[in-house]
């Protein structure tokens, strides 16, 4: 009787972690750097995918590289019952616009959306970019093979979607090439500005901007540590959200950050071999990534890319000068690298997409008291098993403690002085998945 007691134990413990759900390994090892490969020379075949490039043709330039990136992400689909939505979405830019357009010109993203049986208008996105440039980026004629930068991130999410199309997800995840990054980040402002006018609720974008360069420019070789740039906050907030950080914490704590910190978690749960590096800015200095629009219309986002960079295999002319060979060719990616970090973003993006509904209107209580009181809300509560109360040094970039608790919407945590730690609070799905942590955002007295 004690035994079958104890196992019966066992198992309901396992259950509310969410790290034995052995689909998610099945994910990683069906990432497939051979198809990666085929994915990426064949976007690299078109020659340039400058965004002023020649539309007319079914073997050079833009046009025919989204139209290929279409085709592909229809072959999938039909792989799944027609499970994906593909579609062009755009606009239009002229010289107007900004003083990287040389002439007008359609920029358009290719979008593959997989709808979620439970929450479809929920929407977990995987980005990388259709366009390539040369050394200057207004030449629209040069060969720009951009195999790493960004046929690495298309790649990655055209891997993504015809490996997770195999499964049904509670929300639903978009798979999306990127186009006008080059030139200023506009296919990127073009589908945030549409996910707002269709009132999209996201959970997310990781965007992925070369994924698949081990070599850096210093010699350093590593095909196990990758970046994870996140914004500190909400570049949407309100003076007065602003202000009561002064008082009540926050500084490091944006729904951005929140993402970042989850796939890291993920990372190290599933995928332990790898070093996710988690960056505390935006994107590197002075530099951009298609994350930001969405983080400018108060999406969370945030960017994963490779750790060291080759500054003469980014954005140059192919050629040979002093000795040294420049142009980002294929020949420097590394497809098992690609296909590392193609594997983190689906495993983050299958968590997401089982997990419920992230807990919201969290608010926090215990000024001058010897213990913390957390409250919160949640939507459809019948998909929750359980909430993950969690806590972590005010100098640690990780949630490192938590307490689970189920059936409450509430809790006080005897013992604990709130001056000196910082709190969030995950939603665990019944079958063990997590939510994105939750920074209170209002104030229990
Ligand atoms: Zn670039």
């Amino acid at each position: 009787m004690k035994t079958i007691l104890t196992i019966a134990f066992l198992t309901m413990t396992n259950v509310f972690y969410g790290q034995v759900d052995t689909r998610i390994y099945d994910i990683v090892d069906k990432v497939s750097a051979e198809k990666l490969e085929y994915y990426i020379q064949n976007l690299v075949d078109f020659g340039t995918r400058n965004t002023f490039s020649e539309t007319e043709s079914d073997t050079r330039g833009i046009g025919a590289a989204r139209r290929w990136i279409k085709g592909e992400f229809e072959t999938i689909s039909s792989s799944c019952n027609d499970c994906l939505d593909v579609f062009f979405q755009g606009e239009t830019v002229t010289p107007e616009d900004g003083n990287r357009i040389p002439k007008a010109a359609e920029v358009l993203n290719v979008v593959a959306v997989q709808k979620g049986k439970k929450y479809p208008n929920s929407y977990v996105i995987m980005s990388g970019d259709i366009d390539s440039r040369a050394s200057d980026t207004q030449d629209f004629t040069t060969d720009a093979p951009g195999a790493n930068d960004n046929a690495t991130g298309m790649a990655g999410a055209m891997e993504a979607a015809r490996v997770l199309s195999q499964y049904e997800f509670d929300h639903s995840i978009v798979y999306v090439g990127l186009s006008g990054e080059e030139q200023g980040l506009y296919g990127g402002q073009f589908l945030a500005k549409y996910a707002k006018e269709n009132d999209w609720n996201i959970i997310g974008i990781i965007n992925n901007d070369m994924i698949g360069n081990i070599e850096g420019v210093d010699g350093v070789i590593d095909n196990r540590t990758f970046r994870i740039f996140s914004e500190a906050h909400n570049p949407t907030e309100t003076d007065r959200e602003r202000q009561m950080k002064r008082f009540y914490g926050g500084e490091v704590d944006g729904a951005s950050r929140q993402l970042a910190r989850y796939v890291y978690e993920t990372t190290k749960t599933y995928m332990p071999e790898m070093n996710p590096m988690m960056i505390y800015r935006l994107d590197r200095f002075g530099r951009g990534g298609h994350h930001k629009p969405f983080n400018d219309l108060g999406f969370p986002g945030i960017r994963i890319m490779e750790a060291h960079e080759n500054y003469t295999q980014q954005h140059q002319d192919v050629r040979v000068e002093d000795g040294v060979a420049y142009g980002d060719v294929i020949e420097h990616v590394n497809f098992n690298y690609v296909k590392k970090l193609t594997a983190v973003n689906a495993i983050n993006m299958a968590n997401l997409a089982w997990a419920p509904p992230a807990p919201t209107e969290v608010e926090i209580g215990g000024i001058v008291e010897p213990s913390v009181r957390l409250k919160w809300k949640q939507q459809n509560p019948e998909d929750v098993k359980g909430y993950k109360v969690y806590w972590r040094s005010t100098t640690s970039p990780t949630w490192d403690h938590f307490r689970y608790v189920e059936n409450t919407n509430e809790i006080t945590l005897e013992g604990i002085v709130i001056d000196n730690f910082f709190f969030g609070i995950s939603s665990v799905g019944k079958n063990g998945h997590e939510s994105v942590v939750v920074f209170p955002s209002g104030i229990l007295r």
